[in-house]
C-alpha cells in the first residue's frame, strides 16, 4: 500500500491508460455484436473519459494556465457542436456523420504531428530521423483522411455530385500526386525542413481529394470505413511522436477494425477493395444506361386488404427490410405488424443482409430501436436456407439486396455480390413507393416475377394498412 501511495504520477498515469485501453478492446467486442452493442458502446465512452480526464495531469499539458484554459475551451466548443448534432441528426444521415467526425479526427492527428515538428524547429533541435518519419506520417496519413472526408461527407450530404467524378488520366494524374507527396516526405526527412514538411501537408490534402472525387454512389460508406481507419493509422502515429501509448494502442485499435470492417462491408457487396476504390462504379452504370427503366413491362399490384390475407393465414413469413425502411421510419408499426402475426401462431422472422440500408448494422440499430428482440433477427447466412420454406418474403423497402442479378446476371454491377433468397419464397411480397431502382441503380427482375406483388406507397402508410387488414382477416 505504501509502495503504491509513494509511485510517480506519471506510473499512475501509465496505470490507468492501461485500464482505459482494456476498457477500449471491451467495448469492440461489445460493439461486435446487436445484444451488447449499447453496453460497449458506454465502456467506450467511459474509457475515453478516464483517459482524457487522466491526461490533464501530464506536465506537458498543464504547465500553464493558458493551455490548460485553451483545452478546456476547445473541448467545450468541440462538445457544444457535436452532442446536438450527434442528438439531433437522421438514422439516414448517419453515414456523413460518422465522415465529418472521422475527418475531424484524421486533420487533429494531422494538427498534432505539425505541432511537433514545428516544435522541433523553434527549439532548434535535430531530432532523430525516426521521429521525423513518426511525424511526418501522421501530418501524411492525418491530411489524406481530412480532405477525402470532407469530400466524402459532401457527396453524402449532396453539397457536391454524388455520383463519381471522373476526368481523363484521373488515375495517373493521381500517381503523380501520389509520387510527390513521397518525394517531399523524403526531402523533409533528409533536410529537416519544415517547409517540405509543409508542401507535403499541402500536396497529401489534395490526394485526399482527388482520391475520393471518383468515388460515388454505395461506396462512400465503404471509403468512409476504410479512411477510419486511415484516421486510427495517424492517431497511433501521432501516439509515436509524442510517446502516449494509449494514442498508440486506440490508433492501432481503430486502424484495425476500420480496415477489418472495409473488408467485410466490399465482401458482403461482392466487390474487391481495389474495384471499389478505382473503378468507378456508379459511372459505369449510368454509362451504360442500366438505370433506364423497363417500360412496357407490367408488374402485379395488389391491396393491403388481399395481402392482409395472406399474411394472416401464411405458416411462416420472412421480413426482409431495406433503406425504404429507414426512410419511411416504419421500424415501430412493422413490429406491430410482426407481433400480431406471431400472435397468431404464424412463424415470423427478420432476414438481415450484412449491407442493407447505408451503413453497417443499419437494420439493426433501427429494428432495436423498436425493442425487436434480436433472436428475431437472422443474419442472411442463416436465413437463406428458411427461404425455400417461407409462404411470404415480405420485402420492405430493400432490393438490391434481394436482386437476382448478383446471382444471374455476370456483368450486372451487383453480380456476386451475396443476396436474401427473397425469390425462393412462394410468395413475394414489394413494399415500395415507385419502379425505382435502389442504391445500385439497376433494375430488378423479381419484381417482375409471377409470383411477386407490388404495394405502392410509402412503407408505413402500407404497414399501418396491412395490420390493420390482418387484424380484419
Ligand atoms: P436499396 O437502396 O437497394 O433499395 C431501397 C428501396 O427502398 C428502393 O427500392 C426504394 O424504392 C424503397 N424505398 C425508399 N423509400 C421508401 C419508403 N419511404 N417507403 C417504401 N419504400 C421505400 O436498399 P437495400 O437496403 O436493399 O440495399 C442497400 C444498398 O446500399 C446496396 O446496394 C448496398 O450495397 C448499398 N450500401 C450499403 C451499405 C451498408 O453498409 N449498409 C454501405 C454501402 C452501400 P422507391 O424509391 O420506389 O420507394
Amino acid at each position: 500500500m505504501i509502495l503504491a501511495v509513494s509511485l510517480p504520477l506519471s506510473t499512475w498515469r501509465s496505470g490507468v491508460y492501461l485500464i482505459a485501453i482494456i476498457g477500449f478492446v471491451i467495448a469492440l467486442k461489445g460493439l461486435s455484436s446487436p445484444r451488447h452493442a449499447r453496453q460497449g458502446n458506454l465502456v467506450g465512452a467511459a474509457a475515453a473519459i478516464l483517459a482524457v480526464a487522466i491526461t490533464f495531469t501530464d506536465p506537458a499539458v498543464n504547465h500553464s494556465a493558458r493551455n490548460l484554459a485553451l483545452a478546456l475551451a476547445a473541448m467545450a466548443l468541440g462538445a457544444a457542436i457535436a452532442v446536438p448534432a450527434a442528438r439531433m441528426v437522421k438514422m439516414t444521415a448517419m453515414p456523413q456523420m460518422v465522415a465529418i467526425f472521422n475527418g475531424v479526427g484524421g486533420g487533429a492527428a494531422a494538427l498534432i504531428s505539425v505541432g511537433e515538428l514545428l516544435h522541433f524547429h523553434s527549439v532548434g533541435v535535430s531530432p532523430p530521423t525516426y521521429e521525423v518519419v513518426e511525424a511526418l506520417l501522421g501530418v501524411l496519413i492525418g491530411s489524406v483522411s481530412f480532405a477525402g472526408s470532407a469530400i466524402a461527407f459532401a457527396k453524402l450530404q449532396e453539397l457536391m455530385a454524388t455520383r463519381p467524378i471522373v476526368y481523363p488520366a484521373q488515375q495517373p494524374i493521381n500517381a503523380v500526386v501520389g509520387a510527390g507527396v513521397l518525394a517531399l516526405f523524403l526531402l523533409a526527412v533528409v533536410t529537416g525542413s519544415v517547409g517540405w514538411a509543409l508542401g507535403a501537408l499541402g500536396l497529401s490534402l489534395v490526394l485526399g481529394a482527388i482520391f475520393v472525387l471518383p468515388i460515388g454512389g454505395a461506396d462512400v460508406p465503404v471509403l468512409i470505413s476504410l479512411l477510419n481507419a486511415f484516421t486510427g493509422l495517424a492517431v497511433a502515429a501521432s501516439g509515436f511522436t509524442l510517446g502516449n501509448n494509449l494514442l498508440i494502442v486506440a490508433g492501432t485499435l481503430v486502424g484495425a477494425s476500420g480496415m477489418l470492417l472495409t473488408r467485410l462491408m466490399s465482401k458482403a457487396m461482392g466487390r474487391s477493395l481495389p474495384n471499389i476504390l478505382f473503378s468507378a462504379f456508379g459511372a459505369v452504370v449510368t454509362a451504360t444506361g442500366a438505370v433506364e427503366g423497363e417500360e412496357g413491362r407490367s408488374v402485379r399490384t395488389s391491396t393491403p386488404d388481399d395481402i392482409g390475407v395472406l399474411l394472416a393465414y401464411a405458416r411462416k413469413v420472412v421480413i426482409v427490410p431495406g433503406y425504404g425502411l429507414a426512410v419511411a421510419q416504419a421500424q415501430h408499426v412493422i413490429k406491430e405488424l410482426a407481433d400480431s402475426l406471431a400472435s397468431r401462431g404464424v412463424d415470423v422472422f427478420y432476414a438481415i443482409h450484412p449491407v442493407a440500408g447505408r451503413m453497417p448494422g443499419h437494420m439493426n440499430v433501427l429494428l432495436a430501436e423498436a425493442n425487436v428482440p434480436y433472436d428475431e433477427l437472422k443474419e442472411m447466412d442463416e436465413a437463406n436456407p428458411e427461404m425455400p420454406t417461407a409462404d411470404v418474403a415480405l420485402v420492405v423497402g430493400a432490393n438490391d439486396t434481394v436482386n437476382p442479378a448478383a446471382d444471374d446476371t455476370p456483368g450486372s454491377p451487383i453480380y456476386g455480390m451475396p443476396i436474401i433468397h427473397a425469390d425462393q419464397a412462394q410468395h413475394v411480397v414489394f413494399l415500395k413507393r415507385s419502379m425505382r431502382p435502389g442504391f445500385a441503380g439497376i433494375d430488378n427482375e423479381l419484381l417482375f416475377d409471377e409470383k411477386t406483388v407490388l404495394l405502392f406507397g410509402d412503407a408505413k402508410d402500407t404497414l399501418q394498412k396491412l395490420v390493420a387488414a390482418v387484424a380484419a382477416a
